[in-house]
């Protein structure tokens, strides 16, 4: 599967400042899809999409501190 990195500019990070950045996204065999965002102040977000719908996330600020990691299931009610 074929990797794509897209630059975007002034998007909010996780700590609220407007900052420029790159969104990149794959897969593999393991996990459907994988984003990850890298802001320029050194924010950074990750979240897996894996084939049984579910979801995982994950947000840590440019100071090292985890502000979301989460697991998001498909099928929980
Ligand atoms: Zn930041």
């Amino acid at each position: 599967m074929t990797a794509t990195t897209t630059a975007f500019r002034a998007e909010q990070a996780p700590c609220g400042r407007i900052v420029d950045g790159e969104h990149y996204q794959d897969g593999d065999e393991e996990c459907l899809v994988t984003e990850r965002w890298y802001y320029a102040c050194g924010c950074r977000s990750t979240r897996h999409e894996y084939h049984d719908g579910s979801v995982c996330r994950k947000v840590v600020r440019h100071d090292g501190t985890v502000l979301a990691d989460e697991f998001l299931a498909e099928h929980v009610p």
